[in-house]
């Protein structure tokens, strides 16, 4: 039932690289990885789960770190820290392998 990143890019009909954004949980105020696509206009779209599919969006608020590139997004993350989620991490750390 998740939408794959594969899905969400594939409704749009062109070849878009893959995103990260980092939303922070409402409740536990960990910090998660959402994949996404920038929508063009320099919108955000991302899934409604997180990586770790522990988060969602719903329950999460934006940080500006929206629509990263990888690079970008290790660095952020390794500046954020033990607020990251691990799980999230790793999977970024193996996207990029
Ligand atoms: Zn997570």
């Amino acid at each position: 039932m998740a939408t794959t990143v594969r899905e969400m890019l594939g409704r749009t009909g062109s070849k878009v690289d893959i995103r990260y954004s980092l939303k922070r949980h409402t409740k536990t105020n960990e910090i998660h990885i959402y994949k996404g696509s920038e929508a063009g206009s320099g919108k955000c779209q991302t899934l409604k789960d997180s990586v770790c599919g522990k988060a969602t969006t719903s329950e999460s608020m934006n940080l500006e770190f929206l629509c990263l590139n990888e690079g970008k997004a290790i660095a952020t993350a390794a500046g954020i820290g033990r607020k990251m989620c691990g799980t999230c991490v790793s999977d970024l750390y193996e996207t990029i392998k």
